[in-house]
């Protein structure tokens, strides 16, 4: 890793000292692992150092999360949008986590426009937007949760990090890597977990609590996307997979419940590119996927309204389930070039 500029790591510290209100942390849109590991993570730090903190997120987020210490009292814009208002109204300052621009928070993008207050992103996409005073942005960094702990340490709060702490950033490291299979190539991301472990961690716990703790219908559901809902194309070393509304409510779909599917086709010989297409009540959601050099925030940027990391990103459209994985046939020759150069691992 990089390392963290030494200045902005004193400048935010003066800014958590000196802030007269509660500290808001921001989680994105359909927090993942690493979001919501981050501001808990940090949260519960600063909470350990004397300060008072409120955490907020656009929308719900995974069940399989609210085991992280601080998870129950997260504000959520979507259902409490006045309280969260009332909360960055009366913060002192505002932490936004694993974000790199105020339209991943969706709904609240205008109140993280519009916040005057000090402010910082603490984040590891590439192509941050400015709109804080401070940015700590680490594309290369494995998780923002490996991030905040290194800054959590230059900053001199160490003595701060408890178990929970530990437990939560442990989570957004493991989540964000695929339990250690990819954004792993950096051995800075090994030395931090070994260290996560000296708070005494259960780490066999945590990937239970995250992974072993599915519904039935999830399982079939995704047994059911496998079978039924994947296309092979082998000439494009890709996978795309759709997962229709209809398909959702046979299987009692839940928030959460398609975490991960993506990531399933790279499993198979050959494929570089995976996709996953979900259909969402006003907007049609697309995940994407790969292994190697294929850049796929290139295509979720051009021509999905997303972007992202190298091998993992994501995009969203507003038109007809089927015009989108239209749009994605149309444009995927355009990629086949790259896709047959693209070397694996
Ligand atoms: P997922 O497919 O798990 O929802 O998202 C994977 C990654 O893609 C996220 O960590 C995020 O970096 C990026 N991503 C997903 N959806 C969007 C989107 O709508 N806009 C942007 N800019 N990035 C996205
Ligand atoms: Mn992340």
């Amino acid at each position: 890793m990089e390392p963290i500029d030494i200045k902005t790591v004193k400048l935010f510290r003066k800014a958590i000292e000196a802030a007269s209100g509660p500290i808001a942390l921001v989680a994105h849109v359909n927090a993942d692992g690493d979001a919501i590991g981050s501001v808990l993570g940090l949260s519960r730090v600063l909470r350990n150092a004397g300060k008072q903190t409120v955490v907020l997120a656009p929308n719900h987020f995974p069940p399989y999360y609210k085991w992280i210490a601080g998870a129950e009292e997260i504000l959520i814009f979507s259902q409490f949008y006045r309280e969260v208002r009332k909360a960055l109204a009366s913060s002192g300052m505002m932490i936004c986590l694993d974000l790199n621009s105020p339209a991943r928070t969706a709904d609240m993008k205008e109140l993280l426009e519009k916040y005057r207050k000090s402010s910082i992103v603490i984040d590891h996409h590439p192509f941050p937007q400015k709109f804080t005073n401070l940015l700590i942005s680490h594309p290369e960094c494995s998780s923002t949760a490996e991030l905040v702990f290194h800054v959590i340490k230059q900053m001199g709060y160490r003595e701060y990090i408890d178990m929970e702490a530990a437990e939560a950033l442990y989570c957004g490291i493991m989540t964000d890597t695929g339990s250690f299979d990819f954004n792993i190539s950096d051995p800075q991301t090994f030395r931090t977990v070994s260290e996560l472990l000296e708070w005494k961690i259960d780490p066999i716990k945590i990937h239970e609590k995250v992974y072993d703790n599915y519904s039935a219908d999830r399982m079939r559901l995704l047994g059911y996307c496998l079978c039924e809902c994947m296309n092979i194309l082998p000439e494009y070393h890709t996978a795309v997979m759709h997962l229709s509304r209809d398909i959702q409510q046979k299987f009692n779909f839940l928030p959460g419940d398609n975490e991960g599917f993506v990531n399933y086709p790279l499993s198979i010989k050959d494929i570089h590119f995976s996709v996953l297409f979900t259909e969402k009540d006003d907007h049609i959601k697309v995940s994407f996927r790969s292994k190697g050099d294929f850049p796929t925030n290139d295509m979720a940027a051009k021509y999905f309204n997303g972007g992202g990391h190298k091998n993992a990103s994501g995009g969203e459209l507003k038109v007809p389930f089927e015009k989108a994985i239209e749009l994605f046939y149309t444009v995927l020759p355009d990629y086949k070039e790259l896709l047959e150069a693209t070397r694996r691992g």
